[in-house]
């Protein structure tokens, strides 16, 4: 897939690199194939090159700033071997507290080559707490000429103090760009949502989120499944795919087109699970999801639970309400 669409960021970036208003942290968000990557590290390459050349882009309408791929800095930085940029990545699950806190010291650290110094958290979503909490302390005290760019899927699964002290780039794939295979899997969703790429082109992930979809909306309408809901939440998807129902009962009740069961059509036809009810839950999970970021994988469950209890209430005061 090409991406284009990544013109118009690198203009408005290239823009602040040459008036000297590039803000010093960075947060790339967006979908699978979005080119969050892609964008990150042309970003990187511009930043360390000695002498970024402006290329014009729509014939001349604007440009854009692109490495010359010549000089010292990135013939380094192509060798993997540019001594003021690092990576921060981590073999197991998790980026833990260490591995920022070596980056913290380095960007502490004078630039051995004159230039921009940078740090790049490719998955930015997987850092610990104390990790994160590393971190703000150096997004506070930004040290000279240094970049950080970080990448998440979701803003959701960052700690919120980290999201407020960084620029935001939320990459927005334009409908007509998506021409490959990944929406010839879509349903009879009118509402193709972007946010969904990784259910529409994986079967295996389909399959899944169709059975977590049939379970949580029989759950919805008096069924049980609660444990067998707590233990697919506990899937990051899964949790996306709970807020995706969601906001499809919010657009259905608002007249939208949305691939629902029939029995949750009538309820929300019927006006018996209202737009409040709807937003109450919708509020249940969201607090539930900034719970679960802070917490060990042993209390997860205990608070998937709890949603699942809550949720539960508001259905039930509905039924009683109806009946
Ligand atoms: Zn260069």
């Amino acid at each position: 897939m090409k991406t284009t669409w990544l013109n118009d960021y690198q203009h408005q970036l290239s823009e602040q690199i040459v008036q000297n208003r590039l803000p010093h942290a960075l947060l790339i968000t967006g979908v699978n194939g979005a080119g969050k990557q892609v964008l990150a590290e042309w970003l990187i390459q511009v930043l360390l090159c000695q002498q970024p050349q402006q290329t014009d882009v729509h014939n001349g309408s604007y440009y854009s700033l692109q490495p010359c791929g010549q000089c010292k800095h990135c013939q380094l930085l192509k060798a993997g071997s540019f001594p003021d940029h690092q990576t921060i990545s981590s073999d197991k699950a998790t980026i833990g507290v260490d591995e920022v806190r070596k980056s913290n010291a380095f960007l502490q650290k004078t630039a051995q080559l004159s230039g921009n110094k940078t740090v790049f958290i490719p998955k930015a979503h997987t850092m610990t707490e104390s990790a994160a909490n590393a971190l703000l302390k150096t997004l506070e005290e930004p040290s000279d000429r240094s970049h950080i760019i970080l990448i998440a899927n979701d803003t959701a699964r960052l700690l919120p103090t980290i999201v407020s002290r960084c620029r935001l780039i939320s990459l927005r794939v334009p409908k007509h760009a998506i021409e490959d295979s990944r929406f010839k899997h879509s349903t009879e969703d009118a509402y193709t949502n972007l946010t969904h790429i990784a259910e529409l082109s994986d079967t295996e992930t389909q399959q899944t989120f169709q059975h977590f979809n049939t379970l949580f909306s029989d759950f919805l309408i008096g069924d049980d499944h609660q444990a067998l809901l707590t233990f697919m939440l506990a899937n990051e998807d899964a949790m996306r795919w709970c807020e995706k129902a969601f906001a499809d009962m919010l657009r259905y009740s608002n007249g939208w087109h949305c691939a629902l069961s029939i029995p949750l059509q009538q309820l929300l036809s019927k006006h018996v699970l209202s737009p409040v009810i709807i937003r109450t839950c919708h509020q249940i999970y969201i607090d539930s999801h900034k719970q679960l970021m802070t917490l060990a994988q042993a209390n997860k469950t205990f608070v998937l639970e709890a949603m699942l209890i809550k949720i539960k209430q508001q259905l039930n005061h509905i039924q009683t309400t109806a009946n």
